[in-house]
């Protein structure tokens, strides 16, 4: 994971108002003019004479462009018609020299309140995040404190962000991709400028999408399974005591985990499969879930008061042990987050849906495209022959839950614990690492002076968590390293987390630091700093100087990323249906809206799985509690493992890591699929991934 600029904080914490409030585009020329664009008609019709007169007819198309996208935005408190003019004839940059001075100042001024404010959120941080003793309240208080929140408020009410939309052009998506590559570097940094002012969300809005999500995420958060509590058809237990599970991560993984147990693992399987099925279909009995009270029989739904204990809640009464269905609180939740974000369409006019933000603003690739990228993946013919190769390995047919089928990870010739001691041994505290860094980037690639000069812009600070990284986003800012040091020293595992965080600080470094414009600084989006991180993580056991796991090990390595891809690529699918049926019937009830997402989870299921798991109807990818809670999240991950294989692919062609990292960094925040043709000569797609798992199939024949 990574934090790479303040307002990514904002996007972990509320990913839908944060995502309305920045990332965004503005109205289209072609868009009716709302009632403010009327009242200020004649205005503009007055301002374009008397401008094109004053300045020459070669500014009408910019400012005629301009009227309409600060007109776009102004409101009855920003002034009268009287206010506006005024304000247009002050504000407009007439000629070539104004707009470029106008053009310096935004990007030094906007670098430096962006820096200052993720240096103000860190400190505001510094003791909630970092592993140094006791946290009081009021660190709470401080962490919670969003210095940022009201800037974009402020520079409306001071017109500084009419002053941009008055003349920077806002783009559309299918703009920055038909034309974007032939914009120069600076018209690709005026677009990304006027684009952080290319909407203007009322509060109340953005506080009622704040609170859909909150209230999404804490009812996931809480949402366990006691395992213990489980029982079969011969009223066995198949769990152990005290065994919590949320919801879908935890229950996915147990039964990843239980691919190892010969014995019951199988069972146990069938079991999760069954609660999750329950969970979709909501036909779940209220009082199990999170309650260590309840017996239940998830096959035919029985529900008794607890006959054993695993925690101190006392086992229900008699007449609280029913089996009423928890009734769609499910939906009735995703339908609040879809309801708060309808919120906002009318505030964003080129991009009028969650939907369409999600694209063509967080992602900036089209959804027909992420469509077919999908599609191309669940349709290929390797399918079957994965999934032929999967049987013979577990020497049975295929369940529906195996699409989480995890026996293609390869056993290490190392034992965790000797790992451990390795590690322990080299790296006791987070300044011995931070003294090595400069060393691991040279084995990486990098040449030495280059490493030493990126080492010197990484702090590294022991992680309360398992560990992340902060980037800077002030030229001459460190970018921060949060790992994790046990007592006796950085453990394998920390090492691990470290050498994926290292990733992500060396492309924050290299993006912001050594790019021609601090607008374009950073990546396209998270897949591609994820990308980098993975390539860095891969080589974990390299850095420690041992061996590159085999080609072996590496081809299984591939068909785990690939059946990975296919089974999220469904889950993917299912999300993107259920948003678009959302919008097609606004006004459905929560009951409605369970039986599209089982209607379109057993579709997709029938479509592209039953022919090669040979049983149709399952409803398992509509299990994912992203779906609920994460407004459109879902399709990040395919995408990010196809990125993540173009790039690991690239770096192997050319054979050294460090320069194409550094090649491929100083890109900045262009469009995604500009960016991977400049970095592989190919748009972002699944041929990388296809290529990858036919090989592998090929050298493990
Ligand atoms: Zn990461």
């Amino acid at each position: 994971m990574s934090t790479t600029r303040w307002s990514a904080i904002a996007v972990l914490l509320i990913f839908g108002a944060a995502m309305a409030q920045i990332d965004c585009t503005g109205p289209q020329q072609t868009t009716q003019p709302t009632s403010q664009e009327s009242m200020l008609k004649d205005s503009m019709a007055r301002l374009e004479q008397e401008l094109t007169g004053k300045y020459g007819a070669e500014v009408a198309p910019r400012l005629k462009r301009g009227l309409q996208q600060a007109a776009g935005f102004w409101r009855p408190e920003d002034g009268t018609p009287a206010d506006f003019e005024t304000f247009v004839r002050a504000a407009f940059a007439g000629n070539q020299a104004t707009l470029d001075q106008l053009f310096e100042r935004m990007e030094f001024a906007l670098e430096s309140v962006d820096g200052h404010m993720l240096e103000i959120s860190r400190d505001f941080r510094w003791r909630s995040d970092l592993d140094l003793g006791t946290i009081y309240p009021f660190d709470e208080i401080l962490a919670g404190y969003d210095p940022s929140a009201h800037i974009d408020d402020d520079f409306f009410g001071n017109k500084l962000a009419f002053t941009v939309l008055l003349n920077f052009p806002l783009t559309t998506l299918p703009e920055r991709l038909e034309q974007g590559e032939k914009w120069s570097r600076r018209q690709w940094a005026e677009a990304r400028l006027a684009q952080r002012y290319s909407k203007r969300i009322p509060a109340e809005v953005n506080l009622s999408l704040a609170q859909a999500a909150a209230d999404a995420e804490r009812y996931i958060a809480e949402y366990n399974i006691w395992m213990y509590h489980l029982l079969d058809e011969n009223g066995s237990r198949l769990f152990p005591p005290k065994l919590r599970l949320l919801s879908h991560w935890n229950l996915r993984d147990e039964l990843k985990a239980d691919y190892a147990d010969a014995a019951a693992g199988q069972a146990k399987q069938k079991m999760i499969q069954r609660v999750m099925e329950r969970i979709i279909d909501q036909s779940i009995p209220r009082v199990v879930i999170n309650n260590p009270a309840a017996d239940w029989n998830p096959y035919t739904n029985e529900v008794k008061p607890a006959a054993v204990s695993d925690s101190d809640v006392p086992p229900l009464k008699a007449e609280e042990a029913t089996a009423e269905p928890e009734s769609d609180v499910r939906y009735a939740t995703l339908l609040e987050t879809f309801q708060a974000s309808r919120k906002v369409d009318p505030y964003s006019p080129t991009a009028p849906t969650m939907i369409a933000r999600r694209f063509d603003e967080n992602r900036e690739i089209p959804e027909a495209r992420v469509q077919a990228m999908l599609e191309q993946v669940l349709s290929s013919p390797l399918v079957p022959r994965v999934a032929q190769l999967i049987e013979k390995r577990l020497g049975r047919p295929l369940e529906p839950y195996d699409i989480w089928y995890n026996g293609f990870r390869s056993q290490s010739a190392y034992s965790e614990s000797q790992l451990d001691e390795m590690v322990s041994k080299k790296y006791p505290t987070a300044d011995a690492y931070k003294a090595d860094i400069p060393n691991l980037l040279v084995k990486l690639g990098f040449a030495r002076e280059r490493a030493e000069y990126i080492a010197s812009s990484i702090a590294v600070d022991p992680a309360r968590g398992s560990g992340h990284a902060m980037g800077a986003a002030l030229r001459g800012d460190k970018a921060h390293l949060r790992t994790r040091i046990e007592k006796g020293g950085m453990n394998y595992k920390g090492f691990n987390v470290a050498v994926h965080e290292m990733g992500h600080n060396v492309e924050q470094v290299l993006s912001l630091n050594d790019i021609d414009h601090t607008l374009l600084q950073g990546v396209p989006n998270t897949a591609f700093t994820e990308a980098f991180a993975f390539v860095f993580q891969s080589r974990d056991l390299e850095l420690l100087g041992l061996v590159r796991p085999d080609a072996r090990a590496r081809a299984l390595q591939a068909l785990d990323t690939f059946w990975g891809t296919f089974e999220i690529g469904g889950v993917a699918l299912v999300d993107m249906k259920t948003w678009h049926w959302m919008y097609d019937h606004p006004e459905a009830t929560p009951a409605q809206l369970r039986d599209a997402v089982l209607e379109i989870a057993k579709q997709v299921w029938n479509q592209y799985y039953a022919p090669v798991f040979k049983k149709s109807g399952a409803t398992l990818l509509g299990v994912y509690s992203h779906m609920i809670d994460s407004f459109l999240y879902l399709p990040d991950y395919p995408i990010g493992y196809m990125i993540a294989i173009q790039i690991e692919q690239q770096m192997e062609k050319a054979g050294k890591i460090g320069p194409e990292f550094e090649r491929m960094a100083k890109q900045g925040n262009i469009a995604p699929d500009l960016w991977m043709r400049g970095a592989t000569g190919r748009p972002v797609g699944a041929e990388a991934l296809l290529e990858a798992a036919e090989k592998a199939l090929t050298e493990l024949q």
